[in-house]
C-alpha cells in the first residue's frame, strides 16, 4: 500500500501517510508522544523491572475509502529482535510476496 499507492481491500487510489502517531488523543493538558516500538533497553531494580527505549517509531498508511490501515516502522533492519520478548524473525521465500 504505501509503495503501490493502492489500497488492497477495495482498490482506492487515495492514501493517507502518517510518519508518526499520536499514542494519545485526549483533554487538554494531555500530552502525546509518537507510538513507537520499544526495545528492552536493560533490567533495573535487579530484575525487577524491564526499561524499555522507544526505538523506532510506527508509522501508518490509511486508505481514504474504506479506512484500512497498514502500519509500519522505520528503519527495520535497526531493529535489535533479541531485544523484544516473543520477537522473532520468520523468513520466507525471497521475493514470494511483493
Ligand atoms: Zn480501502
Amino acid at each position: 500500500m504505501r509503495t503501490t499507492l493502492r489500497c488492497p481491500k477495495c482498490n482506492f487510489h487515495e492514501i493517507i501517510s502518517l510518519a508518526s502517531i499520536p499514542d494519545r488523543v485526549g483533554d487538554a493538558g494531555s500530552y502525546t508522544k509518537p507510538v513507537a516500538l520499544g526495545q528492552q533497553a536493560k533490567e533495573v531494580l535487579w530484575g525487577l523491572g524491564t526499561a524499555f527505549e522507544r526505538t523506532h517509531l510506527v508509522q501508518a498508511c490509511i486508505c481514504r475509502r474504506c479506512g484500512y490501515m497498514e502500519h509500519y516502522i522505520d528503519s527495520p533492519e535497526t531493529l535489535d529482535v533479541s531485544k523484544i520478548a516473543g520477537a522473532k524473525i520468520l523468513v520466507g521465500e525471497p521475493d514470494a510476496f511483493r
